[in-house]
């Protein structure tokens, strides 16, 4: 049987942090479903089918990774994919918390349905998506944790907004 799994963010922008995790998931699993929440209580810098096109792009030649996009509940989103487990990376004790109380809920919601973590590579435990939109914002450049796809996307969307 084909073990997938399903990893959730925001992405907002994708991070050189989610992309490590997507290719460590890769080497565990036969599918990674890149599931993008359609979120609208937090303000994103990348919209949603922005955030999609770009990380289809960066993954277009590993079959093994799928980008998907998905609105409200994440175990209903999971059911309707026939997949039962959910993917999450921890960075730090904060990360910790927030995804206990995630995965508890989540499995509340639904029994059927695990999460597993990956912990953060050393290299990439510092990186945030806010932590770009930050530097983005205050005029600074992050290139140095993001991927040149995402780079050349954010590029674009802020020459857009002058
Ligand atoms: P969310 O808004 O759902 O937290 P994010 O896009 O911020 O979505 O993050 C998606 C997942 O990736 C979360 O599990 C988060 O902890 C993890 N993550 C984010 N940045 C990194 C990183 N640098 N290294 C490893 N995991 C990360």
């Amino acid at each position: 049987m084909k073990k997938s799994v399903i990893y959730p963010g925001s992405f907002d922008p994708l991070t050189n942090g989610h992309i490590n995790i997507i290719k460590r998931a890769a080497n565990s699993f036969d599918e990674v479903v890149v599931a993008v929440a359609i979120n609208s209580s937090k303000s994103s810098i990348m919209n949603i089918d922005q955030r999609v096109k770009v990380i289809k792009k960066i993954f277009r030649n590993n079959k093994k990774i799928k980008v998907d996009k998905f609105k409200g509940l994440l175990v209903r989103f999971a059911k309707k994919k026939k997949i039962k487990t959910i993917l999450r990376g921890m960075r730090t004790v904060q990360d910790f918390e927030y995804e206990l109380q995630m995965a508890t809920s989540n499995n509340k919601l639904d029994s059927t349905i695990e999460t597993i973590f990956m912990v953060a590579d050393a290299n990439y435990a510092h990186i945030s998506s806010s932590l770009i939109k930050d530097i983005i914002k205050l005029g600074g450049s992050a290139k140095e944790f993001i991927p040149k796809a995402v780079e050349i996307e954010l590029k674009k969307i802020l020459n857009k907004d002058k």
